[in-house]
C-alpha cells in the first residue's frame, strides 16, 4: 500500500551511514558545516546542532553567533569553531554582515550552511539571512527562525530554493507559517502539503512529529518510522538540523538518502535511550542531550 501511495520508508536509506571510511580519509572528504543561530537568551539551540553536526561525522563544523553567546557556544565543545557574526548597537544580528569582507573568507570554506536555530527574527538578521541564501548557492538546511524568516518573505522563496540542494525542517506550526494555514489544516493533510511544497519549489522538506515525512523535489516522499512522543520538548528539533547538514556534507550528490538517514538515526537514537535504564530512559527525562550522547548506538 505504501509503495503504491507513492511512499516508501526512511530505514531503506540508511545504508550510507554504514559504509565504513577509506582508511586514507582526511576531515576535507567530510564537508564544512557553518551553523548559523543564536541570540540573546538562545545559546543552546545553535550548541545542539552544531554538536549534532560533529557528532554525526562532517568534517569541519564552525558556529557563526553574535558575540553575546560566542563564549557559551564555544564552550560546548573544544573541536568547535567559531565566527563572530557582525551585530548592531542593540547586539542584534547586523545585515552588515553581508559586506564581502565579513564572511567571505569563511564561506570560501564551508559547504554546507544550517541557518535558523536560535536566531531570532528581527528586520536585520532577516535581511542578513535572506541575502545570504540568495546570494550564495551553498547546500542549505534551514530550520526555526530560518523559516520563519522565508515565511515572512515568501515572495524569496524561489529564487533562493533555485540551483542549490535546499532542506526545510518545519515543525507543523512553522509548516503552517510557510504554506499560509492553520496548523490544523496541515496536520490534517501532511502528504499533499509536503509534496506540493517540495515539488512547487524544487526543495526538500521535512515535516517533522510524529512519523515525520521526507518529501523530495521530484515528488516521492519517505515516511520516517523512529522518534517517539519523548522528544516532543525543547532542543530535539536542533539536533535534526545538525544532523541534516553534516549527512549533507558527506553525501553532497546523495541528498535523499542522505536526509532520510538523518531523520531516522536521530529519532532511533532517541528511541534507544527512553527504552533503556539510564538517565534519559524515560518518556519525561528524556532530554534532546541525552539522545546525542547515544548517537553512537544509532549509527552502530
Ligand atoms: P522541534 O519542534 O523543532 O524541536 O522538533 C521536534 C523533533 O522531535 C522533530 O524531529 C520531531 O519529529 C520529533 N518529535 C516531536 N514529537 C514527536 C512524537 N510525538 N513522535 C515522534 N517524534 C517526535
Ligand atoms: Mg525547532
Amino acid at each position: 500500500i505504501i509503495s503504491n501511495l507513492g511512499l516508501h520508508w526512511s530505514g531503506s536509506s540508511k545504508a550510507i551511514a554504514d559504509v565504513e571510511r577509506p582508511a586514507n580519509s582526511n576531515k576535507g572528504m567530510y564537508g564544512h558545516v557553518l551553523v548559523i543561530g543564536g541570540s540573546s537568551g538562545k545559546s543552546g539551540a545553535p550548541a545542539m546542532s552544531s554538536l549534532a553536526a560533529m557528532r554525526s561525522g562532517a568534517g569541519l563544523v564552525t558556529a557563526a553567533v553574535t558575540p553575546s553567546v560566542l563564549p557559551l557556544v564555544a564552550a560546548i565543545a573544544p573541536e568547535l569553531m567559531t565566527h563572530a557574526l557582525a551585530v548592531n548597537p542593540d547586539g542584534e544580528i547586523s545585515a552588515g554582515n553581508l559586506h564581502p569582507e565579513r564572511l567571505e573568507a569563511l564561506l570560501k570554506r564551508i559547504t554546507v550552511l544550517a541557518i535558523g536555530p536560535g536566531l531570532g527574527t528581527e528586520p536585520q538578521t532577516a535581511e542578513f539571512v535572506l541575502g545570504l541564501l540568495e546570494q550564495s548557492r551553498l547546500s542549505a538546511v534551514v530550520d526555526a527562525d530560518g523559516l520563519n524568516i522565508l515565511a515572512a518573505n515568501p515572495n524569496r522563496i524561489a529564487a533562493i530554493a533555485k540551483g542549490r540542494t535546499l532542506v526545510l525542517t518545519p515543525h507543523p506550526g512553522e509548516m503552517a507559517r510557510l504554506a499560509g494555514k492553520k496548523t490544523a489544516e496541515i496536520e490534517a493533510d501532511r502528504i499533499n502539503i509536503a509534496r506540493d511544497f517540495a515539488t512547487k519549489y524544487g526543495l526538500t522538506l521535512v515535516l517533522k512529529g510524529w512519523r515525520t515525512l521526507i518529501a523530495h523535489p521530484d515528488g516521492q516522499i519517505a515516511v520516517n518510522t523512529t522518534g517517539n512522543p519523548a522528544m516532543a520538548k525543547g532542543g530535539s528539533g536542533d539536533l535534526l538540523t545538525g544532523m541534516v547538514a553534516a549527512m549533507l556534507a558527506q553525501h553532497p550528490h546523495d541528498v535523499a538518502r542522505a536526509v532520510e538517514t538523518a531523520v531516522y538515526l536521530h529519532g532511533l537514537a532517541a528511541d534507544i535511550t527512553v527504552r533503556e535504564p539510564g538517565i534519559g530512559g524515560d518518556q519525561h527525562t528524556l532530554l534532546a542531550t541525552d539522545s546525542l550522547a547515544n548517537l553512537y548506538r544509532a549509527f552502530h
